[in-house]
């Protein structure tokens, strides 16, 4: 009998396999950290072999752990980490070299000169993206440069590019199927968004042959089966989408306006624009949410790039925190942070500042403030983050966000998601289960392969989540976010 949805969840720093039953609980997991790679300051780089094998080991393991077989598994989805790019060989399935993660800075410099070329509005105008090393082009052109006989091979037809779906896709099929989904395509600055085609100007100016690319399809379809060989069955893969776009599938937010949160290291928050590609003019980007059938869902996106990170500096920078999980009982501790603000600007400001050489702030401090204070600001401050991205998605959409709803580590924090929905003054909804991107994955893979109707049958399977409604008043409100905003000032002005 099959009865599960395997979700493969491909992340920066671990390979993850979660078995659903089809009412979305969680039937079993298992997870494998594998190594960073760091061949020089500002590279990242992730062995695809190892990426590989983690990921086929933890999904056996998934299946030993509560006695299941491979027979039992009814359809696969798919969900990575974005825009780290990876090139084989066609035939072999041999990387030539590592994959470049996201993260990388390595072609920082041959992104300035495209920009000094003036070219990021038009770059902008066909992909949603903003000109950054980040995304996967330019990591290409930089393996094609520099590694040997690459460039001849390129040209022969002989190497493969895909993101991490793609490889894993190669990997499972047995090297039959070289494809991937439109919200991966989108992330890789080849792909133009309006046309959903790969577009030519790019490959051009990246200088990148057409025929390395993977079929771009929709996220929830048929990619292909597993190999028998492999796997000991033929599975299908049904449903493919990155990590965000995944979560906010996961998250059923399948209307124009539903936006999720995702609260880790950093923040990730995607609004749903239905079929509507917003350009921002501030520095949000604009990305392929998913693709059902024939339908294309766009999402507007912006990212805090300290969140839980200040939590993660309070307790092991500087030692004020035993534990994460202790900031909530600090925090509820006392009424405010009287007058304390934090702004965890390590590493510059994100939308809506956008300031990358600003630096992290303290301000406020009296003879009265002690460690509580100075936590509970820190979990303020990723709220009040929070909240400038999401004020800056409603006006650039013009769409009001009705409510959000969170995931990620830090949002098992009950202080925070009630004070931001104090501060956003809409409820903040947290499912029961927050493991959304694995559950986004299972689901678009499930409605790939009929196992489920349509999109109002997953909702109706997120039963009892927890809701916080805001119980702030509007001059306390007023107040915190002017104090707010006075401290980010002073941090950009220093
Ligand atoms: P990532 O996927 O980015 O590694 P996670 O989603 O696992 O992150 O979340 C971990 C982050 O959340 C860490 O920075 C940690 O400090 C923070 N965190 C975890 N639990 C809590 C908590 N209860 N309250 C506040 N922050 C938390």
């Amino acid at each position: 009998m099959k009865k599960y949805i395997m979700a493969l969840d491909q992340g920066t720093t671990s390979s993850r396999c979660i078995l659903f039953m089809k009412n979305g609980k969680i039937a079993s997991m298992v997870q494998r950290e594998f190594p960073q790679i760091f061949p020089r300051d500002g590279w990242v780089e992730h062995d695809p072999m190892t990426i590989w094998s983690t990921q086929i080991s933890v999904a056996t393991e998934a299946l030993l752990k509560i006695g299941a077989s491979w027979s039992e598994v009814y359809t696969i989805g798919i969900t990575n980490q974005r825009e780290t790019v990876a090139i084989w060989n066609r035939k072999t399935g041999e990387p030539i070299y590592n994959a470049i993660v996201w993260q990388c800075r390595r072609t920082a410099d041959f992104c300035k000169s495209l920009a000094d070329m003036g070219l990021e509005e038009e770059i902008k105008k066909k992909t949603g993206l903003v000109l950054d090393p980040y995304f996967s082009a330019s990591k290409v052109k930089w393996i094609l440069d520099n590694v040997e006989g690459a460039r001849d091979m390129a040209n022969r037809g002989e190497l493969c590019l895909g993101t991490i779906d793609s490889w894993l896709i190669y990997k499972l099929t047995g090297g039959k199927v070289h494809a991937t989904d439109c919200s991966n395509a989108s992330r890789t600055m080849l792909f133009n968004i309006n046309t959903l085609t790969w577009d030519k100007d790019l490959l051009k100016l990246f200088d990148i042959p057409e025929s390395m690319l993977p079929e771009v399809k929709p996220s929830s379809s048929l990619f292909g089966y597993t190999d028998k060989s492999i796997l000991g069955a033929e599975i299908s893969i049904g449903g493919v989408a990155g990590d965000q776009q995944a979560a906010l599938f996961g998250q059923c937010c399948f209307n124009r306006g539903d936006a999720k949160n995702t609260y880790g290291t950093g923040c990730f928050l995607l609004m749903n624009t239905g079929d509507d590609a917003v350009l921002s003019e501030r520095g949000l980007l604009t990305t392929v949410a998913w693709q059902i059938g024939d339908k294309l869902t766009y999402a507007l996106e912006g990212s805090v790039f300290i969140a839980g990170a200040a939590i993660q500096w309070l307790r092991d920078g500087i030692g004020i925190l035993a534990s994460s999980s202790d900031s909530e009982k600090m925090a509820l501790d006392i009424p405010n942070t009287d007058g304390v603000y934090f702004v965890p600007a390590f590493t510059g400001l994100g939308a809506p500042h956008w300031d990358p050489e600003c630096r992290g702030l303290i301000c406020g401090l009296s003879r009265g403030t002690d460690r509580r204070h100075i936590v509970r600001a820190a979990l303020e401050a990723m709220a009040y983050q929070t909240h400038d991205v999401l004020t800056l998605m409603e006006s650039e959409s013009g769409t009001v966000i009705p409510a959000l709803r969170v995931d990620g580590g830090a949002s098992a924090n009950g202080f925070l998601c009630s004070f931001q929905s104090d501060i956003s003054c809409k409820p903040v909804i947290r499912p029961q289960n927050t493991e959304t991107t694995s559950l986004g994955a299972a689901f678009l893979a499930g409605l790939g392969c009929g196992m489920y109707s349509s999109v109002e049958e997953i909702t109706s399977l997120n039963k009892n989540p927890t809701v916080f409604e805001p119980k702030m008043g509007k001059n306390t409100r007023d107040q915190c976010l002017n104090g707010w905003q006075n401290a980010v000032k002073k941090t950009i002005l220093r």
